[in-house]
């Protein structure tokens, strides 16, 4: 395991075109296919999901989109900044009002200072952005051979059986079909960091990796998402609050976000609301129903709105929040030519999963 340069052979072979698979089409493992294709590299990014995004997601409903997952992220490396230069069309900035409001004890009970830094969105939803730049890597604009993959869950990670130089992933598609494909001179697992546990230990592959593994501690979320519909006619105001973002004390809650105050989005007021990492960790294997029922209470204690929800659904992020980051930017086992990253490498941030998953196609570039 290590951020080393590989050996002297695999050097050899980095500068030839080498094809890679990359698991995992979140914000890391698109910036890893990316810059893998723009270095002439062949690439296969594959998801499980249905589409890119990963935690930059879009939940569609008949009321409006919510970002259920990444609320909003922010810009500080140079690298970022120039990736999104491509971007402008599909990434909006989102100001958050300044507010603080206090309980009847005079504790702070929601709180959002004025940004130190831009906040931004993708438009018309999360997801956006990762759709965007997926775009080039599966219509072939960005490499002919560039091959982007939705519905298929990596089940396992073997040497290839003709060529075991190389290696072939086991696929499961949504019906349970079952696939191999191959075959690769290296492998991205671009995946929360248990998932990527999982699938090394059932390989009894890179032992160092998995142990560093171990090392990492991410939190979960219960996200609740509720929409009043009465509340979208024209001419009528807002429901409840006149802030749109918050950060709250509440027992049950540290985040809520107005959906309709982000740019590009539908009227209809729409609020999305993330439980605290503790709460969630509690009552992670609570049922939805009562777990919705809980945080629609917590909602209107801090909003003052207590009109019914037209909608509302919760989502359980399993693995949503780093408390304990690796703390170096990719896992590379360089003799097995086999890569890890994501956000959980630096941190908990949009732009970490960003610099982890370009550290590592450099690395391997
Ligand atoms: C509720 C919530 C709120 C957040 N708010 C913010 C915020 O406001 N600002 C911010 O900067 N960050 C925020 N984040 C964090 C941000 O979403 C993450 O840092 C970032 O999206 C992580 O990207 P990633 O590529 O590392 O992982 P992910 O986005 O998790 O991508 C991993 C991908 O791997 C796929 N996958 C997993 N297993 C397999 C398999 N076996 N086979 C194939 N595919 C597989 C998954 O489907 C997924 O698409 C938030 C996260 C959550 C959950």
């Amino acid at each position: 395991m290590s951020t080393k340069r590989p050996p002297k052979n695999q050097r050899q072979q980095a500068s030839a075109k080498l094809h890679v698979a990359v698991v995992g089409a979140g914000m890391a493992g698109i910036a890893c296919a990316r810059t893998l294709a723009q270095a002439g590299h062949r690439v296969t990014l594959i998801d499980k999901a249905r589409g890119p995004g990963g935690r930059m997601s879009t939940r569609h409903t008949e009321w409006g989109d919510f970002d259920h997952g990444t609320q909003y992220f922010t810009v500080r490396d140079a690298r970022f900044a120039r990736a999104l230069e491509n971007a402008t069309n599909v990434v909006r900035p989102w100001s958050v009002n300044t507010v603080r409001v206090l309980d009847a004890l005079g504790r702070v009970l929601v709180s959002a200072p004025p940004p130190k830094e831009a906040h931004f969105v993708a438009k018309p939803g999360m997801s956006s952005l990762l759709k965007h730049w997926v775009q080039p890597l599966a219509d072939g604009s960005a490499a002919a051979d560039a091959r982007v993959m939705f519905n298929a869950r990596v089940t396992r990670v073997e040497r290839d059986v003709l060529n075991p130089e190389q290696w072939q992933l086991g696929m499961e598609d949504a019906d349970g079909g079952q696939q191999v494909l191959g075959t690769f001179d290296r492998v991205v697992l671009a995946m929360p960091h248990p998932q990527t546990h999982d699938l090394l230990r059932s390989a009894g592959l890179a032992p160092d990796l998995r142990k560093a593994l171990t090392t990492v501690d991410v939190s979960p979320c219960w996200t609740l998402m509720v929409a009043f519909a009465h509340a979208s006619q024209p001419g009528l105001p807002h429901l409840g609050p006149q802030w749109n973002a918050a950060r709250s004390t509440h027992h049950r809650i540290s985040w809520l976000a107005r959906e309709s105050s982000k740019p590009g989005r539908g009227t209809v007021e729409r609020w999305t609301v993330q439980a605290s990492p503790l709460w969630s960790a509690k009552h992670l294997e609570d049922d939805a129903e009562r777990v919705k029922a809980k945080l629609i209470k917590g909602f209107s204690e801090i909003t003052g709105i207590r009109a019914e929800p037209t909608w509302a659904q919760v989502h359980r992020w399993r693995f949503a929040q780093t408390g304990q980051a690796l703390g170096q930017a990719f896992l590379l086992d360089a003799g097995l030519g086999i890569g890890a990253c994501g956000d959980w490498c630096l941190g908990h941030r949009v732009e970490d999963a960003f610099v982890s998953g370009l550290e590592m196609a450099l690395a391997l570039a």
